[in-house]
Protein backbone atom coordinates (compact mmCIF):
# COMPACT_ATOMS: atom_id res chain seq x y z
CA UNK A 1 0.00 0.00 0.00
CA UNK A 2 1.28 3.56 -0.82
CA UNK A 3 2.76 5.74 1.91
CA UNK A 4 0.89 8.94 3.40
CA UNK A 5 2.50 12.35 2.97
CA UNK A 6 2.17 14.56 5.80
CA UNK A 7 3.34 18.00 5.62
CA UNK A 8 4.88 19.54 9.14
CA UNK A 9 5.48 17.95 12.49
CA UNK A 10 4.37 20.46 14.86
CA UNK A 11 1.46 18.90 17.03
CA UNK A 12 -0.90 18.15 14.61
CA UNK A 13 1.76 16.55 11.94
CA UNK A 14 3.64 14.32 15.07
CA UNK A 15 0.35 13.12 15.73
CA UNK A 16 -1.06 12.52 12.45
CA UNK A 17 1.82 10.55 11.61
CA UNK A 18 2.01 8.44 14.60
CA UNK A 19 -1.77 7.75 14.08
CA UNK A 20 -1.20 6.69 9.99
CA UNK A 21 2.34 4.56 11.09
CA UNK A 22 0.60 2.78 14.08
CA UNK A 23 -2.11 1.22 11.72
CA UNK A 24 1.05 -0.09 9.63
CA UNK A 25 1.00 2.62 6.96
CA UNK A 26 4.30 3.85 5.71
CA UNK A 27 4.39 7.91 5.92
CA UNK A 28 6.68 10.65 4.53
CA UNK A 29 6.59 13.47 7.21
CA UNK A 30 7.95 16.89 6.00
CA UNK A 31 9.41 19.07 8.47
CA UNK A 32 11.25 22.58 7.01
CA UNK A 33 13.37 22.96 10.64
CA UNK A 34 15.75 23.49 11.62
CA UNK A 35 16.54 23.91 7.25
CA UNK A 36 14.02 26.96 7.61
CA UNK A 37 12.62 28.12 11.06
CA UNK A 38 9.29 29.76 11.78
CA UNK A 39 9.27 33.45 13.44
CA UNK A 40 8.20 31.31 16.47
CA UNK A 41 9.93 27.59 16.73
CA UNK A 42 13.49 27.72 18.50
CA UNK A 43 13.91 23.99 17.86
CA UNK A 44 14.42 21.43 15.76
CA UNK A 45 11.92 18.54 17.59
CA UNK A 46 8.80 17.97 16.62
CA UNK A 47 5.38 18.76 19.20
CA UNK A 48 7.56 21.78 20.06
CA UNK A 49 5.59 24.16 22.26
CA UNK A 50 6.09 27.51 21.04
CA UNK A 51 4.66 29.41 23.96
CA UNK A 52 3.41 28.21 27.52
CA UNK A 53 4.01 24.05 28.72
CA UNK A 54 0.40 23.89 29.39
CA UNK A 55 -2.12 21.80 27.83
CA UNK A 56 -4.42 23.29 29.84
CA UNK A 57 -7.52 21.76 32.41
CA UNK A 58 -7.05 17.98 33.50
CA UNK A 59 -10.07 17.10 35.30
CA UNK A 60 -13.03 15.61 33.08
CA UNK A 61 -15.17 18.73 34.40
CA UNK A 62 -12.78 20.57 31.51
CA UNK A 63 -13.99 20.52 28.32
CA UNK A 64 -10.05 20.72 27.46
CA UNK A 65 -9.65 17.78 30.19
CA UNK A 66 -12.28 15.61 28.08
CA UNK A 67 -10.62 15.96 24.82
CA UNK A 68 -6.79 14.82 26.12
CA UNK A 69 -9.04 11.60 27.65
CA UNK A 70 -10.95 11.08 24.62
CA UNK A 71 -7.10 11.14 22.85
CA UNK A 72 -5.47 9.04 25.43
CA UNK A 73 -8.24 6.59 24.42
CA UNK A 74 -7.12 6.45 20.75
CA UNK A 75 -3.58 6.24 21.52
CA UNK A 76 -2.27 9.47 20.96
CA UNK A 77 1.18 9.41 21.07
CA UNK A 78 1.27 13.31 22.42
CA UNK A 79 -0.89 12.28 25.62
CA UNK A 80 1.45 9.83 26.56
CA UNK A 81 4.61 11.85 25.79
CA UNK A 82 2.29 14.42 27.96
CA UNK A 83 1.51 12.56 31.05
CA UNK A 84 5.19 10.96 30.86
CA UNK A 85 6.99 14.23 31.31
CA UNK A 86 3.99 16.14 33.19
CA UNK A 87 5.11 18.72 35.83
CA UNK A 88 2.57 20.28 38.74
CA UNK A 89 0.52 22.79 37.37
CA UNK A 90 -2.63 22.86 40.42
CA UNK A 91 -5.99 21.44 37.82
CA UNK A 92 -3.94 22.09 34.03
CA UNK A 93 -1.49 19.62 32.70
CA UNK A 94 1.97 20.90 31.90
CA UNK A 95 4.66 19.24 30.34
CA UNK A 96 8.23 19.27 30.18
CA UNK A 97 8.77 20.84 27.53
CA UNK A 98 11.94 19.68 26.59
CA UNK A 99 11.24 16.18 27.14
CA UNK A 100 8.22 16.00 25.44
CA UNK A 101 9.23 16.96 22.27
CA UNK A 102 12.36 15.41 22.42
CA UNK A 103 10.59 11.68 22.83
CA UNK A 104 8.27 12.49 20.06
CA UNK A 105 11.05 13.22 17.75
CA UNK A 106 12.79 10.04 18.89
CA UNK A 107 9.66 7.82 18.39
CA UNK A 108 8.62 9.44 15.23
CA UNK A 109 12.38 9.60 13.91
CA UNK A 110 13.08 5.95 14.44
CA UNK A 111 9.78 4.66 13.84
CA UNK A 112 10.26 2.04 10.82
CA UNK A 113 7.23 2.80 8.68
CA UNK A 114 8.41 6.81 9.21
CA UNK A 115 10.44 8.38 6.97
CA UNK A 116 11.87 11.82 7.89
CA UNK A 117 12.38 14.54 5.19
CA UNK A 118 13.83 17.70 6.89
CA UNK A 119 12.94 20.19 3.84
CA UNK A 120 10.15 22.73 3.04
CA UNK A 121 7.14 21.73 0.75
CA UNK A 122 6.24 24.50 -1.50
CA UNK A 123 3.13 23.34 -2.94
CA UNK A 124 0.42 20.79 -2.08
CA UNK A 125 1.38 16.97 -3.53
CA UNK A 126 -0.08 16.42 -6.93
CA UNK A 127 -1.42 13.01 -6.55
CA UNK A 128 -1.83 10.62 -3.34
CA UNK A 129 -3.11 11.11 0.31
CA UNK A 130 -1.56 13.77 2.41
CA UNK A 131 -2.56 15.41 6.01
CA UNK A 132 -1.23 19.34 5.58
CA UNK A 133 -0.32 20.54 9.18
CA UNK A 134 1.73 23.52 8.90
CA UNK A 135 0.46 24.94 11.44
CA UNK A 136 -0.35 28.99 11.94
CA UNK A 137 2.85 30.07 10.74
CA UNK A 138 2.54 28.03 7.82
CA UNK A 139 6.06 28.98 4.92
CA UNK A 140 4.91 31.56 2.60
CA UNK A 141 4.88 29.43 -0.84
CA UNK A 142 2.75 27.14 0.81
CA UNK A 143 0.47 28.92 2.10
CA UNK A 144 0.14 30.87 -1.32
CA UNK A 145 -0.31 27.51 -2.93
CA UNK A 146 -2.81 26.34 -0.27
CA UNK A 147 -4.68 29.73 -1.16
CA UNK A 148 -4.78 28.91 -4.72
CA UNK A 149 -6.33 25.54 -4.26
CA UNK A 150 -8.94 26.43 -1.40
CA UNK A 151 -10.00 29.97 -2.80
CA UNK A 152 -8.85 33.80 -2.79
CA UNK A 153 -11.11 34.21 0.29
CA UNK A 154 -11.11 30.42 1.76
CA UNK A 155 -6.97 31.38 3.64
CA UNK A 156 -6.35 33.85 6.12
CA UNK A 157 -3.63 35.49 7.44
CA UNK A 158 -4.28 36.48 10.88
CA UNK A 159 -6.80 35.94 13.48
CA UNK A 160 -8.90 39.69 14.71
CA UNK A 161 -11.56 37.42 16.69
CA UNK A 162 -13.72 39.10 19.45
CA UNK A 163 -14.40 37.34 22.79
CA UNK A 164 -16.89 34.37 22.71
CA UNK A 165 -19.40 33.74 25.58
CA UNK A 166 -22.02 31.31 26.69
CA UNK A 167 -25.68 32.10 26.13
CA UNK A 168 -26.25 30.25 29.78
CA UNK A 169 -23.76 32.80 31.33
CA UNK A 170 -25.42 36.32 30.04
CA UNK A 171 -28.27 38.13 32.15
CA UNK A 172 -31.24 38.02 29.83
CA UNK A 173 -32.89 40.41 32.51
CA UNK A 174 -31.29 42.79 30.60
CA UNK A 175 -30.19 41.44 26.98
CA UNK A 176 -32.51 41.66 24.53
CA UNK A 177 -33.28 39.79 20.98
CA UNK A 178 -33.32 42.39 18.07
CA UNK A 179 -31.75 43.19 14.77
CA UNK A 180 -31.34 46.64 13.38
CA UNK A 181 -34.81 47.95 12.59
CA UNK A 182 -36.01 45.10 13.02
CA UNK A 183 -34.72 43.35 9.97
CA UNK A 184 -35.20 39.74 9.46
CA UNK A 185 -35.31 37.22 12.20
CA UNK A 186 -33.97 38.54 15.94
CA UNK A 187 -30.75 36.70 15.79
CA UNK A 188 -28.64 39.15 17.60
CA UNK A 189 -28.71 39.76 21.33
CA UNK A 190 -28.43 43.32 22.20
CA UNK A 191 -26.75 44.72 25.85
CA UNK A 192 -28.17 48.23 26.20
CA UNK A 193 -26.13 50.69 28.26
CA UNK A 194 -27.38 54.53 29.91
CA UNK A 195 -24.80 56.74 29.30
CA UNK A 196 -23.38 56.41 32.40
CA UNK A 197 -22.96 52.77 32.36
CA UNK A 198 -21.50 53.69 28.95
CA UNK A 199 -19.16 56.40 30.22
CA UNK A 200 -17.60 53.66 33.17
CA UNK A 201 -17.06 51.22 30.71
CA UNK A 202 -15.52 53.49 28.18
CA UNK A 203 -12.84 55.13 30.76
CA UNK A 204 -11.97 51.43 31.88
CA UNK A 205 -11.46 50.49 28.26
CA UNK A 206 -8.94 53.12 27.36
CA UNK A 207 -6.77 52.29 29.82
CA UNK A 208 -6.97 48.64 30.02
CA UNK A 209 -3.93 46.62 29.78
CA UNK A 210 -2.90 45.60 26.25
CA UNK A 211 -1.25 42.35 25.12
CA UNK A 212 2.81 42.23 24.15
CA UNK A 213 3.02 42.13 20.41
CA UNK A 214 5.70 39.79 19.09
CA UNK A 215 8.30 41.08 16.56
CA UNK A 216 7.17 39.38 13.77
CA UNK A 217 3.55 40.34 14.42
CA UNK A 218 4.21 43.91 14.32
CA UNK A 219 2.85 46.17 11.37
CA UNK A 220 0.21 44.54 8.82
CA UNK A 221 -1.60 42.91 11.09
CA UNK A 222 -4.41 45.53 12.41
CA UNK A 223 -4.85 47.30 9.24
CA UNK A 224 -8.30 45.36 8.55
CA UNK A 225 -9.38 45.14 11.53
CA UNK A 226 -9.22 47.73 14.42
CA UNK A 227 -8.82 46.42 18.43
CA UNK A 228 -12.58 48.09 19.78
CA UNK A 229 -9.91 49.87 22.61
CA UNK A 230 -7.61 51.84 19.76
CA UNK A 231 -10.90 52.78 18.09
CA UNK A 232 -12.48 53.85 21.50
CA UNK A 233 -8.78 55.71 22.32
CA UNK A 234 -9.94 57.68 19.36
CA UNK A 235 -12.55 59.84 21.10
CA UNK A 236 -15.41 59.12 23.40
CA UNK A 237 -18.36 58.94 20.96
CA UNK A 238 -16.21 57.06 19.00
CA UNK A 239 -17.81 53.74 19.58
CA UNK A 240 -21.14 54.92 19.74
CA UNK A 241 -21.31 56.06 16.13
CA UNK A 242 -19.32 52.62 15.17
CA UNK A 243 -19.72 48.87 16.64
CA UNK A 244 -21.77 50.05 19.90
CA UNK A 245 -24.30 52.12 17.49
CA UNK A 246 -28.51 52.50 19.43
CA UNK A 247 -30.02 53.68 16.30
CA UNK A 248 -32.50 50.97 15.05
CA UNK A 249 -32.32 49.06 17.92
CA UNK A 250 -35.40 49.02 20.38
CA UNK A 251 -36.27 46.90 23.78
CA UNK A 252 -39.15 45.93 23.45
CA UNK A 253 -39.63 46.04 27.13
CA UNK A 254 -39.06 49.53 27.40
CA UNK A 255 -39.81 51.03 23.64
CA UNK A 256 -36.49 53.23 24.27
CA UNK A 257 -33.34 53.65 22.21
CA UNK A 258 -30.56 53.23 24.86
CA UNK A 259 -27.21 55.25 25.01
CA UNK A 260 -24.85 52.69 23.50
CA UNK A 261 -25.60 48.61 22.27
CA UNK A 262 -23.28 45.80 22.46
CA UNK A 263 -24.72 43.23 19.72
CA UNK A 264 -23.71 39.58 20.48
CA UNK A 265 -23.78 37.17 17.17
CA UNK A 266 -24.24 33.60 17.22
CA UNK A 267 -21.17 31.57 16.77
CA UNK A 268 -22.29 28.38 16.37
CA UNK A 269 -25.84 27.01 14.91
CA UNK A 270 -26.52 25.69 18.02
CA UNK A 271 -26.54 29.36 19.26
CA UNK A 272 -25.33 28.55 22.63
CA UNK A 273 -22.31 30.57 21.83
CA UNK A 274 -21.66 34.16 20.81
CA UNK A 275 -19.34 36.71 19.74
CA UNK A 276 -19.25 40.20 20.83
CA UNK A 277 -19.59 41.85 17.72
CA UNK A 278 -17.07 44.53 16.78
CA UNK A 279 -15.02 43.69 19.95
CA UNK A 280 -11.48 41.79 18.14
CA UNK A 281 -8.81 43.40 20.67
CA UNK A 282 -5.61 43.05 21.68
CA UNK A 283 -5.93 43.61 25.71
CA UNK A 284 -4.62 41.14 28.32
CA UNK A 285 -7.10 38.19 28.94
CA UNK A 286 -7.35 39.36 32.25
CA UNK A 287 -8.29 43.05 31.50
CA UNK A 288 -10.95 41.51 28.78
CA UNK A 289 -12.92 39.71 31.66
CA UNK A 290 -12.64 42.78 33.70
CA UNK A 291 -13.99 45.42 31.14
CA UNK A 292 -16.28 43.63 28.82
CA UNK A 293 -18.04 42.59 32.20
CA UNK A 294 -18.58 45.82 33.05
CA UNK A 295 -21.57 45.59 30.06
CA UNK A 296 -25.07 45.32 31.43
CA UNK A 297 -26.07 41.74 30.77
CA UNK A 298 -22.32 40.56 30.58
CA UNK A 299 -21.94 40.94 34.70
CA UNK A 300 -21.47 37.30 35.27
CA UNK A 301 -20.03 36.33 31.20
CA UNK A 302 -18.59 32.94 30.72
CA UNK A 303 -16.04 33.49 28.11
CA UNK A 304 -14.82 30.66 26.04
CA UNK A 305 -12.64 32.46 23.67
CA UNK A 306 -10.71 35.34 24.73
CA UNK A 307 -10.47 38.38 21.88
CA UNK A 308 -6.47 37.81 20.10
CA UNK A 309 -4.74 39.46 17.39
CA UNK A 310 -1.99 37.79 16.37
CA UNK A 311 -0.85 35.85 12.92
CA UNK A 312 -2.37 32.71 12.06
CA UNK A 313 -2.78 31.17 8.78
CA UNK A 314 -5.99 29.77 9.25
CA UNK A 315 -8.95 28.03 6.46
CA UNK A 316 -12.47 29.19 6.03
CA UNK A 317 -13.39 25.60 7.36
CA UNK A 318 -17.16 26.04 7.11
CA UNK A 319 -16.64 26.47 3.20
CA UNK A 320 -13.89 23.94 2.22
CA UNK A 321 -13.24 21.19 5.05
CA UNK A 322 -15.40 18.68 6.08
CA UNK A 323 -16.23 16.95 9.61
CA UNK A 324 -13.52 14.59 8.47
CA UNK A 325 -11.08 17.33 7.69
CA UNK A 326 -10.75 16.40 4.19
CA UNK A 327 -10.97 19.26 1.76
CA UNK A 328 -14.38 19.13 -0.13
CA UNK A 329 -13.23 19.86 -3.37
CA UNK A 330 -9.94 17.39 -3.11
CA UNK A 331 -11.24 14.52 -0.90
CA UNK A 332 -7.31 13.18 -0.62
CA UNK A 333 -5.73 16.00 1.21
CA UNK A 334 -7.05 16.14 4.66
CA UNK A 335 -5.60 19.33 7.03
CA UNK A 336 -5.01 19.11 10.36
CA UNK A 337 -4.04 21.34 12.99
CA UNK A 338 -4.30 25.17 13.76
CA UNK A 339 -4.85 26.05 10.24
CA UNK A 340 -8.31 24.03 9.90
CA UNK A 341 -9.38 26.18 12.24
CA UNK A 342 -9.18 24.76 15.50
CA UNK A 343 -7.18 27.02 18.31
CA UNK A 344 -4.71 25.86 20.69
CA UNK A 345 -2.21 22.76 21.39
CA UNK A 346 -4.98 19.82 22.23
CA UNK A 347 -6.97 20.79 19.77
CA UNK A 348 -4.49 21.12 17.04
CA UNK A 349 -3.28 17.61 18.22
CA UNK A 350 -6.84 16.39 18.02
CA UNK A 351 -7.46 17.03 14.80
CA UNK A 352 -3.98 15.62 13.97
CA UNK A 353 -5.31 12.46 15.49
CA UNK A 354 -8.49 12.58 13.48
CA UNK A 355 -7.00 13.71 10.15
CA UNK A 356 -4.52 10.26 10.33
CA UNK A 357 -7.40 8.38 11.18
CA UNK A 358 -9.35 9.29 7.99
CA UNK A 359 -6.21 9.75 5.84
CA UNK A 360 -5.92 5.55 6.25
CA UNK A 361 -9.15 5.14 5.94
CA UNK A 362 -9.11 6.81 2.61
CA UNK A 363 -6.16 4.89 1.55
CA UNK A 364 -7.91 1.90 2.46
CA UNK A 365 -11.54 2.83 0.40
CA UNK A 366 -13.46 2.85 3.57
CA UNK A 367 -15.75 5.57 4.97
CA UNK A 368 -13.87 8.03 6.70
CA UNK A 369 -14.92 9.21 10.44
CA UNK A 370 -17.20 11.43 11.73
CA UNK A 371 -17.15 11.56 15.58
CA UNK A 372 -20.28 12.00 17.59
CA UNK A 373 -21.58 15.13 18.35
CA UNK A 374 -21.23 14.51 21.85
CA UNK A 375 -17.26 13.88 21.99
CA UNK A 376 -15.27 16.79 22.15
CA UNK A 377 -13.42 15.40 18.91
CA UNK A 378 -16.82 15.35 17.46
CA UNK A 379 -17.95 18.82 18.40
CA UNK A 380 -15.03 20.41 17.30
CA UNK A 381 -14.83 18.50 14.05
CA UNK A 382 -18.47 19.17 13.18
CA UNK A 383 -18.16 22.91 14.67
CA UNK A 384 -15.86 23.29 11.87
CA UNK A 385 -17.64 22.09 9.09
CA UNK A 386 -21.15 23.67 10.33
CA UNK A 387 -20.58 27.13 12.09
CA UNK A 388 -21.21 30.18 10.36
CA UNK A 389 -18.67 30.63 7.53
CA UNK A 390 -18.86 34.74 7.62
CA UNK A 391 -16.47 35.73 9.89
CA UNK A 392 -15.29 32.33 10.92
CA UNK A 393 -12.62 32.97 13.51
CA UNK A 394 -10.92 29.78 14.91
CA UNK A 395 -12.28 27.76 18.09
CA UNK A 396 -10.81 26.10 21.11
CA UNK A 397 -13.01 23.25 22.84
CA UNK A 398 -15.66 24.37 24.79
CA UNK A 399 -19.15 22.88 26.46
CA UNK A 400 -20.74 25.31 24.39
CA UNK A 401 -20.17 22.90 21.46
CA UNK A 402 -21.32 20.21 23.15
CA UNK A 403 -25.10 19.35 22.75
CA UNK A 404 -26.75 20.16 26.09
CA UNK A 405 -27.71 17.58 28.51
CA UNK A 406 -31.76 16.14 28.84
CA UNK A 407 -31.84 17.03 32.34
CA UNK A 408 -30.88 20.13 34.01
CA UNK A 409 -27.91 20.29 36.68
CA UNK A 410 -27.18 23.39 37.72
CA UNK A 411 -24.04 23.12 39.68
CA UNK A 412 -21.41 23.55 36.56
CA UNK A 413 -18.72 21.49 37.50
CA UNK A 414 -21.19 18.70 38.13
CA UNK A 415 -23.19 19.23 34.64
CA UNK A 416 -19.68 19.48 32.79
CA UNK A 417 -18.67 16.24 34.88
CA UNK A 418 -22.19 14.64 33.39
CA UNK A 419 -21.53 15.75 29.74
CA UNK A 420 -17.80 14.34 30.04
CA UNK A 421 -19.48 10.89 31.30
CA UNK A 422 -21.68 11.10 28.19
CA UNK A 423 -18.98 12.09 26.10
CA UNK A 424 -16.77 9.18 26.87
CA UNK A 425 -19.74 6.35 27.20
CA UNK A 426 -20.81 7.66 23.53
CA UNK A 427 -17.08 7.07 22.41
CA UNK A 428 -16.52 3.75 24.01
CA UNK A 429 -19.41 2.75 21.61
CA UNK A 430 -18.11 4.32 18.42
CA UNK A 431 -15.07 2.94 18.66
CA UNK A 432 -16.53 -0.43 19.43
CA UNK A 433 -18.87 -0.19 16.12
CA UNK A 434 -16.34 1.49 14.20
CA UNK A 435 -13.10 -1.13 15.08
CA UNK A 436 -11.08 1.83 16.94
CA UNK A 437 -8.20 0.64 19.19
P1 LIG B 1 2.77 23.83 14.57
O1 LIG B 1 2.92 23.19 15.90
O2 LIG B 1 3.28 25.20 14.37
O3 LIG B 1 3.40 22.86 13.49
C1 LIG B 1 3.51 23.20 12.14
C2 LIG B 1 4.82 22.66 11.64
O4 LIG B 1 4.87 22.78 10.22
C3 LIG B 1 6.01 23.42 12.18
O5 LIG B 1 6.90 22.51 12.76
C4 LIG B 1 6.60 24.12 10.96
O6 LIG B 1 8.00 24.22 11.03
C5 LIG B 1 6.17 23.21 9.83
N1 LIG B 1 6.03 23.85 8.52
C6 LIG B 1 5.45 25.04 8.21
N2 LIG B 1 5.47 25.25 6.89
C7 LIG B 1 6.08 24.17 6.35
C8 LIG B 1 6.42 23.79 5.01
N3 LIG B 1 6.12 24.56 3.97
N4 LIG B 1 7.07 22.61 4.82
C9 LIG B 1 7.41 21.81 5.86
N5 LIG B 1 7.12 22.12 7.14
C10 LIG B 1 6.45 23.27 7.37
N6 LIG B 1 -1.75 27.46 21.76
C11 LIG B 1 -1.90 27.11 23.05
O7 LIG B 1 -2.73 26.24 23.37
N7 LIG B 1 -1.14 27.70 24.01
C12 LIG B 1 -0.21 28.65 23.73
O8 LIG B 1 0.46 29.14 24.63
C13 LIG B 1 -0.04 29.03 22.37
N8 LIG B 1 0.87 29.97 22.03
C14 LIG B 1 1.08 30.30 20.72
C15 LIG B 1 2.07 31.24 20.40
C16 LIG B 1 2.30 31.58 19.07
C17 LIG B 1 3.37 32.59 18.75
C18 LIG B 1 1.53 30.98 18.05
C19 LIG B 1 1.77 31.33 16.62
C20 LIG B 1 0.54 30.06 18.36
C21 LIG B 1 0.29 29.70 19.70
N9 LIG B 1 -0.68 28.78 20.05
C22 LIG B 1 -0.85 28.41 21.38
C23 LIG B 1 -1.61 28.25 19.04
C24 LIG B 1 -1.36 26.79 18.56
O9 LIG B 1 -1.85 25.93 19.54
C25 LIG B 1 0.07 26.44 18.26
O10 LIG B 1 0.49 27.24 17.22
C26 LIG B 1 0.24 24.95 17.85
O11 LIG B 1 1.60 24.68 17.76
C27 LIG B 1 -0.45 24.62 16.55
O12 LIG B 1 -0.17 23.30 16.17
P2 LIG B 1 0.03 22.93 14.64
O13 LIG B 1 0.43 21.51 14.60
O14 LIG B 1 -1.16 23.34 13.89
O15 LIG B 1 1.22 23.85 14.15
Amino acid sequence: MSAITVIGAGLAGAEAAWQIARQGIEVELYEMRPVKMTPAHHTEHFAELVCSNSLKGAGLDNAAGLLKEEMRRLDSLLMRAADRYAVPAGGALAVDREKFSQEITKILEEHPLIQVHREEVKSLPPSGIAVIASGPLTSEDLALDIQKVTGEDALSFYDAAAPIVTLESINMEKAFWASRYDKGDPDYLNCPMTEEEYKIFYNELIKAETAEVKGFEKGKIFEGCMPVEVMAARGEQTLTFGPLKPVGLIDARTGKRSYAVVQLRKENRAGTLFNLVGFQTHLKWGEQQRVFRLIPGLENAEFVRFGVMHRNTFLNAPKVLKADYSLQKSPNLFFAGQITGVEGYVESTASGLVAGLNAVRRLKNLPTLIFPQETALGSLARHLEGSPSVDFQPMSINYGLLPPLEVRIKAKKEKNAKISERALAKLEEFKAAEGLN
